[in-house]
């Protein structure tokens, strides 16, 4: 039997904000689709850019909308950022003289549950920047001295806007580019479209996976769409967030489908069999 395009996909990485929920509010059906990937063995894991919250308050947030999602089920850029401090011998040894975050709980946690020293002073070791809703001077002048004493500077992620209930507020990469303006420096990208963010996931997904056997469910053509195009892997764009209208798509991000929500989706490409 041949599975038009489809059957064929083992697992996949659904982004979360503008996918899975707008602001607080589910988006419509992502429970029978998540139902549907359950029955079908699919395995799936919720990856986003979103580094101000850890797996576990996420988690609780979507469970106390009606959505049960298990903590291993999220990948957040924070644990990868943090992975990748780990992984890497001298972002580690840097690390371990002391970590000076601008960011969240989300980040903050993570950091601080694996061991890492945080610091509030000019560091020398590494600048972890993430979405940080109280930035201010204070914390750009501290990031800014530290990078220009020598600390490397890793970024959760670059996306410049993300969707709330109330329109788009300002991302991660504006702060980013703040520092970027005030250093000439730029960080190191771990997120989404990162391809370390994808080896990750697919890591965590089990080592059997090739890249033909994930399937990236993204709204945003920049990150999700992007980094499936960049590994090579094929991809579903979905209206359900930042993007409104396929037809406007412009530039270099091409998805392999283009579907109104994730229910449409997991539907057209999980349940029909074709031929
Ligand atoms: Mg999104």
């Amino acid at each position: 039997m041949i599975y038009g395009g489809c059957g064929v996909y083992k697992a996949i990485l659904i982004d979360v904000d503008g996918v899975i929920k707008q602001g607080k509010t589910l988006i419509p059906r992502v429970d029978k689709a998540i139902g549907i990937m359950r029955e079908r063995s699919v395995r799936f894991m919720l990856v986003t850019n979103n580094s101000t919250k850890t797996p576990q308050v996420l988690s609780g947030e979507l469970n106390a909308s009606g959505l049960v999602i298990k903590e291993k089920e999220i990948m957040t850029s924070s644990q990868v950022l943090m992975s990748l401090l780990k992984q890497s011998a001298k972002l580690h040894s840097k690390a371990v003289s002391g970590v000076y975050v601008v960011g969240e709980s989300g980040l903050i946690e993570e950091l601080r549950s694996n061991g890492y020293t945080l610091t509030s002073d000019v560091t020398w070791g590494v600048v972890a920047v993430g979405l940080d809703r109280g930035f201010t001077y204070t914390k750009l002048a501290t990031a800014t001295r530290s990078i220009m004493l020598g600390a490397s500077y890793i970024c959760t992620n670059t996306d410049r806007t993300y969707p709330t209930e109330d329109g788009l507020m300002p991302g991660a990469g504006s702060i980013a580019a703040s520092i970027t303006a005030a250093t000439g420096r730029r960080p190191l990208i771990v997120g989404k479209p990162s391809k370390t963010f994808f080896k990750q996931a697919l890591r965590r997904l089990g080592g059997d996976l090739s890249v033909s056997d994930v399937l990236i469910v993204g709204d945003r053509p920049e990150t999700d769409i992007k980094m499936a195009n960049l590994v090579g892997c094929d991809s579903v764009l979905v209206l359900s967030g930042v993007t409104k209208n396929a037809a406007k798509l412009r530039g270099l991000y091409k998805p392999t489908y283009v579907f109104s929500d994730l229910y449409e989706a997991v539907e057209k490409l999980l349940s029909t069999p074709v031929g």
